[in-house]
């Protein structure tokens, strides 16, 4: 199972390219246009085509977004790959996307080069990239201080008090649901698109070309309990899609996120339970970006988000690696050498804990998702 987790970029990156030209596959790569140091810093998208006329459905599965999210990413795909070879691919194409963020995943951040959260930065038409919630600007100095890192604050205290203050759902919305006003400072969106979106808005639709149908899956960490998971869905679903992710996922934690400004009407939605609502909307995220560039007729996108710590320390170990790069001794792209400085160990521990445990039950669970989903396109098209 370990062999599936991978130390560093650079491996993971080999490690994936490897197991896809074993398969045979097809393999693009993208590098990024403004490498830091020494370091090529490559996105790889891999791609199975069917021999059968299945290439009307296709099966999306994109890693590492927010950059430090990838060790666990690749793993899933390793593992996917492995399964393919032994079992062979499902009868559908299947496009595998590693390192969408490689620079993050190099460096051991969340954001990218320009210090952007990806998952805040494809922002539709009539969307711009300015504002910032409310309340994000009051805890501006608490979420992003301008010195050095310190040992021995209170964050956790400064965190209660800050909660009891304004309230856990509005603290924890203002601070996640992104923002555009603070360049340094976390889930920051951009002030422009990406190089990323610019190539995907031209390489999705033709890979994607002549499908009807699509179920991409987009994976992340550091949401929710812990080994815990939510698939949380970006697209509206039809609903007869609703009854049957509900009858093939009905032991998982299921979120239906709908879109921005959307009519909030008193439809029923995907959510067993309260505690299972959105945690927070977000403007410029990926899904609903890449149901309207590709160009297919019906875009499934769930995110999959697996649970690792308690928010609070993981916004903490966010806030002191962000803390450090900005304003800190960081050393560009040393993540490759065997000792870490202690910022990105944790950020590492908080996006992908060491417990054998939770890396062996998520990867299993990430698996499982994938093939579930598999089943459901193969069916729906198959009706
Ligand atoms: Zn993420």
């Amino acid at each position: 199972m370990q062999a599936f987790y991978c130390t560093h970029y650079e491996q993971a990156h080999q490690k994936f390219c490897e197991a896809v030209s074993e398969l045979g596959w097809s393999l693009e790569l993208r590098s990024l246009s403004s490498p830091a140091a020494d370091r090529q810093l490559v996105t790889a998208v891999a791609q199975h085509t069917p021999v059968s006329q299945a290439g009307d459905r296709a099966l999306v599965i994109t890693t590492g977004l927010h950059g430090v999210e990838g060790f666990f990413g690749t793993a899933v795909l390793l593992k996917l790959l492995e399964q393919y070879r032994q079992l062979g691919p499902p009868d559908c194409t299947v496009l595998l996307m590693h390192a969408l963020n490689p620079y993050g995943y190099a460096q051991c951040r969340r954001c990218d080069e320009h210090n952007r959260d990806l998952n805040r930065n494809f922002l539709l038409p009539g969307q711009s990239y300015e504002g910032a919630p409310e309340l994000y600007h009051k805890l501006d100095s608490f979420l992003n201080p301008r010195n050095g890192t310190q040992s021995g604050e209170p964050f956790y205290a400064k965190a209660l008090m800050i909660a009891m203050r304004y309230g856990y759902a509005a603290v924890q919305s203002a601070i996640a649901s992104g923002q555009y006003e603070y360049p340094k400072g976390l889930f920051y969106g951009g002030d422009q698109a990406s190089d990323l979106s610019a190539w995907l808005s031209e390489r999705l639709p033709h890979w994607l070309q002549g499908t009807e149908q699509v179920m991409h899956l987009d994976i992340h960490t550091g949401l929710g309990r812990w080994m815990s998971y939510k698939l949380m869905f970006e697209t509206r679903l039809n609903r007869s899609q609703r009854q049957r992710v509900q009858e093939l996922f009905r032991d998982d934690e299921l979120v239906e996120l709908l879109p921005m400004q959307a009519p909030n009407t008193n439809r029923q939605g995907l959510a067993k339970d309260a505690s299972a609502h959105p945690p927070y909307r977000v403007q410029g995220s990926f899904g609903r970006w890449c149901a309207q560039v590709a160009g297919v007729p019906e875009y499934l996108f769930a995110v999959a988000e697996f649970g690792t710590y308690p928010a609070v320390k993981v916004l903490r170990a966010l806030r002191r690696e962000n803390q450090l790069h900005h304003w800190g001794h960081s050393q560009a792209l040393e993540t490759k050498k065997a000792s870490m400085q202690p910022e990105k160990e944790e950020l590492l521990e908080a996006f992908c804990p060491r417990s054998e445990k939770w890396r062996r039950v998520c990867l299993d669970r990430a698996v499982g998702v994938v093939e579930r989903a598999t089943r459901m396109l193969l069916e729906e098209g198959a009706a």
